[in-house]
């Protein structure tokens, strides 16, 4: 017999599993198209390509919007943030266009 507590556990437990599977295709779908790739800026103000996928990161700190990665224009580890294109300068997209880094996730 299931109490209304283990109920509720059951309830959560789909919610958590209903958001991976989403958190997944949604991983999928993107990688599909622009294949996850962001532009992101470092706190130096530097520019380029990195791939974003949420929840997913095997070479980077996650800490919410931010990231601890290497940055390949300024050589350095430091926290990075991904920047909305419509935020961007023509001149800005270049930049981050003319720099990628790894195509590791
Ligand atoms: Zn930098």
């Amino acid at each position: 017999m299931k109490t209304p507590a283990g109920l509720e556990v059951l309830v959560l437990l789909a919610l958590v599993v209903a958001v991976l599977v989403g958190t997944t295709v949604y991983a999928r779908r993107r990688s599909d198209g622009g294949g996850g790739r962001t532009v992101v800026r470092c706190r130096e103000g530097h520019l380029y390509t990195t791939i974003w996928i949420p929840g997913v990161s095997f070479k980077s700190v996650r800490l919410g919007r931010y990231r601890w990665q290497y940055c390949p224009v300024g050589r350095h580890w430091t926290m990075v943030t991904p920047v909305q294109d419509d935020e961007l300068t023509p001149r800005e997209r270049e930049l981050a266009a003319a720099h990628h880094d790894r195509r590791v996730p």
